[in-house]
This record gives structure tokens, C-alpha cells and sequence, in this order.
């Protein structure tokens, strides 16, 4: 088989030994002669992997009692929209720190449901950075705070999260969740689409406060309430079987690779490889983030020369770098270098870079 490095944004890399053992168990489970995605999610099998799932995601983040974890289908763009349904009130907005192009979306889609505010906003810096923050400074009839941790299109990234004052905090971590862990105190539901960290597309992992979930807005349709998937497990519908027995699998190798301490250690060390190169190019390579703010996990860069970019894109394709052109709506390179890229792909991207500022 042809090596591929796989630097794809998302849906993106899994664990080789979680492909393998889903070839040798997702297909004939525990001898079952069933497939985990024909089985029925009310049997004890499938009941098996998906509370594993749950608990695994609570041990690897330390999730404390006083969260509830659930799975919901839709994606984190659904999130955008069941947070303000549930948590923003006619009288009150949400305030908003705009850090990228997610973090826009989610501020667009509140505005549909009610009223928003920017609190912070680093778009005049084409989203470089992170933008500053002060959670005083919220209006006194804020009803949340919403911030992106990791900025997956501009390759920005929190290094450390504010203190919560008593405004809940709502975290979307889609692209960074299992890279760190949260201190508890001072945010009230982290949010993630499992196909960058955690899993393939399909499912949703959702850690909410239990008391900011009872106050939520009772008249929404049922499927769109936290509430109702709380109650039953993630259980009130058909879940995404298929998807969260391999998030579930993915859990399991974090958890066998050093747990997320160790996936820290591991981001930063691969983030390192590539940002010296870049550092170390006299500018042929150049970085799109400020140096404060750099994403462990998204790492974008252009060449100063268009038209060498192009020739770059291509011959990264050429020797079996995947992904590696920059989201559309910016241009440029980037490498995502989640939880499941070997460190030994990111070595190869870096010795590639270095080999072709040598050769152009
Ligand atoms: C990818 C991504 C999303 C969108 O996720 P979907 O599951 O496709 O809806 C939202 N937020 C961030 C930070 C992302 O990286």
C-alpha cells in the first residue's frame, strides 16, 4: 500500500489501531455474527459500547458528577443552534468572541433565534490571533459567553481559558477536544464534532452542566432539548452506532497512549517540528498566526512566492501528503496535526518543507 500522510482537516486521521481493530470486531462482534451497525441499540451489545463510550470520554477529561456527557447527531454546526434554543432568553443576548470563521457561524445562527453581541473579535487582524477578553465586560443581560478554543481554518488556538465570572461559558472544542484537559470551574459545556479528534463524522460529543441544563427553555421541540437527551441516556432516538463505537475505540487508544496528557505532549512536540521550519525559513514559509496564538493542532502557513505555493500543494500531493491545501475561503497551507497523526508523518511534512525551500 502507497504510505499517505494524512494531514486532512476533517473528517481526518484515525488511529491505524483503531482501524485495525474495528476491520477485526466492527464487522463480527464478540462473535456475535452481527455487525455493530446492525444490531439493535436497545440490546445489551450495543448498550455495552455505548456507555464504555460515555465513561471513557469522563475519565480521559476527568469530566466531574455535576456533568452530564452526550452524544447528538447533527454535527457542531446543530450546536450553533441548540445552545441559543435552549439557553437565550427573549430579554437577554449571547456575547459572543468572534476568533474565526466557526465562531462566526455560531454568533449568525444566535442571531436567527434571538439576540447576540460580539464581545471580542480579532477579524480586523484577518483572525491571527486570539482576541483579548474580559468577561466583565459582558452586559449585565448576557445570558452566556460562546468561544471557540481552537480556530481549525486560521490555526489559532486559547493557550488557557479566562475565569468564569457567573455568566456560563459554552466552549465549541471540535477540533481541539482530547488535547488538554479543562479545569471544570470555569466553563459550563464543551461541545465537539468527533471527526477532528475523536472519532469519525456523525456524532457530537456534548459535556454540559446538569443545573444549566434543568433551566433551559421547555418549549422547544423535544428532539432539540438537552433535557430530553439527558434523561435517556442519548438513548431518546436511533444514536449513530457505527459512529460512536469508533469514537469509543478512539477513547480506548488515548487512554492506552498516555491518556490526554500524553496527547499533549505529543501536540506540542509535532506543532514544534513544523512551526521551526517555518520559524527557520527566512521567510519563504509564513506563518498566518501570531506567534502567541498558534494552534497545536492546526498549523497554516503560505509561501510568500503564489506561485510557488501552487507547485507546493502539488508536490506535497505528489509524495502522499494529504490536505494540505488551506481551507477555501482563505488560500494557503495547512497541516492538521490532530491526536491520531504520527509524529513520524509530521518529521516527513517537515523534511519535505525543508527540502523544498532547498530546491525552489
Ligand atoms: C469543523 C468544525 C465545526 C463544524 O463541525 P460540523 O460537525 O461539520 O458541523 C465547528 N466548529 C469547529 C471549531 C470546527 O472545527
Amino acid at each position: 500500500m502507497k504510505t499517505v500522510y494524512n494531514f486532512n482537516p476533517g473528517p481526518s486521521a484515525l488511529p491505524k489501531e483503531v482501524l485495525q481493530e474495528a476491520k477485526e470486531s466492527m464487522f463480527d462482534y464478540k462473535d456475535s455474527s452481527l455487525s455493530v451497525i446492525e444490531m439493535s441499540h436497545r440490546g445489551p451489545l450495543y448498550e455495552e459500547i455505548h456507555f464504555q463510550a460515555i465513561n471513557r470520554v469522563r475519565a480521559l477529561l476527568d469530566v466531574p458528577e455535576e456533568f452530564d456527557i452526550l452524544f447528538i447527531q447533527g454535527g457542531a454546526s446543530l450546536q450553533f443552534a441548540m445552545l441559543p434554543m435552549n439557553f437565550l432568553t427573549p430579554e437577554k443576548k449571547g456575547a459572543y468572541v468572534l476568533s474565526g470563521s466557526w465562531s462566526e457561524k455560531a454568533y449568525q445562527e444566535a442571531e436567527r433565534i434571538g439576540n447576540a453581541y460580539t464581545l471580542a473579535s480579532s477579524k480586523e487582524n484577518q483572525f491571527r490571533s486570539i482576541p483579548s477578553v474580559d468577561y466583565n465586560q459582558c452586559s449585565d443581560d448576557t445570558s452566556y459567553i460562546h468561544i471557540t478554543s481552537n480556530n481549525t481554518i486560521f490555526g489559532t488556538q486559547w493557550a488557557e481559558f479566562p475565569k468564569k465570572t457567573n455568566i456560563p461559558v459554552f466552549v465549541d472544542a471540535s477540533s481541539d477536544i482530547f488535547s488538554y484537559k479543562f479545569d471544570w470551574n470555569n466553563v459550563d459545556v464543551v461541545y465537539a464534532g468527533a471527526q477532528k479528534n475523536a472519532g469519525p463524522s456523525g456524532v457530537t460529543v456534548v459535556i454540559m452542566r446538569k443545573s444549566l441544563m434543568q433551566e433551559g427553555n421547555k418549549s422547544i421541540p423535544k428532539i432539540l432539548s438537552y433535557e430530553t437527551h439527558a434523561k435517556s441516556d442519548s438513548l431518546y432516538h436511533t444514536p449513530p452506532t457505527g459512529s460512536i463505537y469508533l469514537l469509543g475505540l478512539v477513547m480506548k487508544w488515548i487512554e492506552e497512549n498516555g491518556g490526554v496528557d500524553g496527547m499533549k505532549e505529543k501536540a506540542t512536540n509535532k506543532a514544534a517540528l513544523l512551526y521551526d521550519v517555518i520559524d527557520n525559513s527566512n521567510n519563504f514559509y509564513v506563518g498566518h498566526a501570531e506567534k502567541n496564538s498558534r494552534s497545536l493542532m492546526n498549523v497554516t502557513f503560505r509561501i510568500a512566492d503564489e506561485a510557488l505555493e501552487k507547485k507546493f500543494i502539488k508536490e506535497a500531493a505528489e509524495k502522499g501528503f494529504e490536505g494540505i491545501k488551506g481551507h477555501r475561503s482563505v488560500g494557503g497551507c495547512r497541516a492538521s496535526i490532530y491526536n491520531a497523526v504520527p509524529v513520524e508523518h509530521v518529521e516527513a511534512l517537515a523534511q519535505f518543507m525543508k527540502e523544498f525551500q532547498q530546491n525552489n
